[in-house]
């Protein structure tokens, strides 16, 4: 069998980000003991749901989560894909996060199941960690817990694979364990190590030591350095996604299916060889599975199969921990007759943890429209923001969002630098809210197509 392929292109790969309707969440906005600030990282109000996230995150990063399941429930617009976002950017770039809405399954040129899958596996890291020589003068990182070196960067920064070297390497962590645990030596301290028998001196204190060290538990690092001269640590682990690994390993499509996003199936031996290796990595400490996040938004979407194929694939040693959002009260279980409540199965709604999102304040309202004006660099005079949080409160969140945009057009159409009241008040007449279209609708329905006096029900938003 072929070995498998970790290509150097993935290293380069880096998540493309949109400035789009979430663009100013830069976290949850929590504090040190995950209390929500009122208005912190672009984030505001909510604060039990940005707590409860933030329980889960910090659970997420003990690894005590893994194969669990979140739903964040609530009313339209009141920030559950926001909150999700906010998780996913305080896990940072090193959790995988990826998100997928309940619709779009149905309309990838796959199976449903399929795109499931694929999604799932982009939910899953894989932290490859590369053995190198050692060469006097570098950077040698060593696991306290596990006594095996793990890694040297070399001095130009290449990483050479070396396993014969294996057992002098070996040799090392156990000589500074021993070291440690008799307080010759600690956590950041500069040493040299004689190669020949294993004596190891200490230089100094280790410029790399920083407040993260403690945090950092049974990992420490040595700076290997007979000379005195520090070293700077040098990055030797490469993170991918199980979907990557599996991309480009599927001989029909290739890595460069992973920047077309064209991945078309993959074949279920691709999956099961790629899922082994990874296992015998894992096994010999080659590699970390790290179960990262994946967001489905709109869930209700999802039908039977789509569920069925959830509550197995959470049973699996490796699944990500999974967020769900919905807006829908109690309905029917696409797919089926039966209603339930937010459309989802009691067998998995069993397993969630559950979130909620309240409706906002208006003055709440007030904060989120100040901080997208400054996300969308549109100056708006004082009585401008209030109208628009007024309407906000009146109508929804969303809709005064999207007034920002175009109140700053059509202010930019009148060559004006602020958005003033009468600009705001343009848009307002010129694009309907929700409220006054179904008003307006009511009036004028017998001239629509298709239109069943008295049916209100299946109204999507
Ligand atoms: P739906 O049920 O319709 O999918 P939702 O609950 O997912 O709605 P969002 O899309 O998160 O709502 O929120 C609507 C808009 O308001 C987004 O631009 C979002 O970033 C912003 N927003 C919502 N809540 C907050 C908040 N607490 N702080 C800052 N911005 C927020």
């Amino acid at each position: 069998m072929a070995e498998l392929r970790i290509s150097a292109e993935t290293r380069d790969l880096t998540r493309v980000e949109r400035i789009g309707a979430h663009s100013h969440i830069r976290g949850l906005g929590l504090d040190s003991s995950l209390e929500a600030r009122a208005v912190s990282e672009g984030m505001v109000g909510q604060t039990s749901a940005r707590k409860a996230a933030g329980v889960i995150l910090q659970m997420i990063k003990e690894g005590k989560i893994a194969g669990r399941a979140v739903l964040i429930a609530g009313q339209p617009g009141t920030g559950k894909t926001a909150i999700a976002m906010g998780m996913a950017k305080s896990l940072g770039l090193e959790t995988p996060f990826a998100m997928v809405t309940g619709s779009e399954l149905f309309s990838f040129e796959m199976s449903k199941t399929e795109a499931l899958k694929q999604a799932f596996r982009k939910a899953i890291g894989v932290r490859i960690k590369e053995e190198a020589e050692v060469i006097e003068g570098e950077v040698v990182e060593v696991q306290i817990d596990r006594p095996a070196v793990t890694g040297v960067a070399s001095k130009t920064g290449k990483l050479t694979l070396k396993t014969t070297e294996m057992e002098t390497v070996y040799d090392m962590g156990a000589k500074m364990i021993e070291a440690l645990n008799k307080g010759k030596v600690q956590s950041g301290d500069v040493i040299s190590i004689d190669k020949a028998s294993g004596k190891i001196t200490k230089l100094g204190r280790s410029f790399t030591r920083s407040r993260d060290y403690d945090a950092m538990g049974p990992q420490t690092k040595f700076v290997q350095c007979p000379d005195g001269e520090l070293q700077k640590r040098k990055e030797i682990i490469h993170s991918v996604t199980l979907h990557e690994i599996d991309v480009i390993n599927s001989r029909t499509q290739g890595f460069l299916a992973l920047f077309t996003g064209d991945t078309g199936e993959i074949r279920s031996e691709v999956r099961e060889r790629v899922d082994e290796k990874v296992m015998e990595w894992r096994d010999e400490g080659k590699a970390d599975i790290v179960p990262g996040v994946l967001f489905i938004d709109e869930v209700h979407m999802l039908d039977i199969e789509c569920f069925s194929f959830l509550n197995r694939a959470l049973e699996n040693e490796m699944a990500p921990i999974l967020v769900v959002a919905t807006n829908r009260g109690i309905t029917t279980i696409r797919g089926t007759d039966y209603k339930s409540p937010h459309g989802i199965p009691l067998d998995l709604l069993d397993r969630l943890l559950i979130i909620t999102t309240q409706p906002y304040t208006e003055d709440e309202i007030r904060k989120i429209i100040d901080i997208r004006c400054q996300e969308e660099d549109v100056e708006v005079s004082e009585e401008a923001r209030l109208l628009l949080s007024k309407i906000g409160a009146e109508t929804s969140l969303r809709y005064a969002i999207n007034l920002i945009t175009s109140a700053a057009l059509a202010c930019q159409k009148r060559k004006g630098n602020v958005v003033e009241l009468r600009d705001v008040n343009r848009v307002y007449m010129l694009f309907l809210d929700v409220k006054r279209s179904t008003q307006f609708l009511m009036e004028y329905q017998s001239q629509y197509m298709f239109n069943e006096p008295g049916d209100g029900e299946g109204q999507e938003d």
